[in-house]
């Protein structure tokens, strides 16, 4: 299976990740985890990465397609791979779409899990508390949340339009959430 998962910043896009990766025994992978890994380790990517994240901006499209491609090489993604920040431009979903097709593989299907605003600043609210991302400042919050908005929502129209899309309801408790994702890619048949 390839798969994406999307939704606005806080929509739980991470945590859903982790199951359907299990579920289908392919890799979840997150460019935010990848980026905030290479922070951390102080490496020269992070280094460049970490001015925008800390600004809520987006990492330049060719920095994150560069790594996403030397992600998706690896053997564990051969066989499939569920990603999560991935794409968030136009310029973005063109680079995966030739990623995709050397493979000889397709785009199996984008869930889209949609939320409430007021639920989601609650969340990523706490989520500050309990993990102290750098990124979830008030301030920051609302510049991710614009860009979302501005750049990656209108992606949502383009993978309908493709006949991929996949909205899922991310309000309620986080079981029911992956039981209705389950359910709703169970039926897509494997590429
Ligand atoms: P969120 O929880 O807001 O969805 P992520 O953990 O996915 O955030 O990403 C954190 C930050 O990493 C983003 O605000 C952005 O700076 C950078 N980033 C992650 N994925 C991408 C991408 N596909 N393109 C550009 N920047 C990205």
């Amino acid at each position: 299976m390839r798969l994406i998962i999307m939704g606005p910043p806080g929509a739980g896009k991470g945590t859903q990740a982790k199951y359907i990766a299990e579920h289908f025994s392919i890799p979840a992978i997150s460019t935010g985890d990848i980026f905030r890994a290479n922070v951390s380790h102080g490496t020269a990517l992070g280094i460049e990465a970490q001015k925008y994240m800390d600004a809520g901006e987006y990492v330049p499209d060719e920095v994150t397609n560069r790594m996403v491609r030397n992600r998706i090489d690896e053997p564990d993604a051969v066989s499939g791979f569920l990603l999560d920040g991935y794409p968030r431009t136009l310029a973005q979903v063109t680079e995966l779409d030739g990623m995709i097709e050397f493979t000889g593989h397709r785009l199996d299907a984008v869930v889209v899990l949609t939320a409430d605003a007021d639920e989601i600043v609650q969340r990523l609210l706490q989520r500050a508390e309990l993990e102290g991302r750098a990124d979830d400042t008030e301030e920051v919050i609302r510049r991710r949340q614009e860009l979302y908005a501005e750049q990656t929502a209108p992606l949502i129209d383009v993978y309908r339009g493709r006949g991929v899309l996949v909205e899922v309801d991310g309000m309620g408790d986080i079981d029911q959430i992956t039981g209705r994702i389950f359910a709703a890619l169970d039926v897509i048949p494997e590429s």
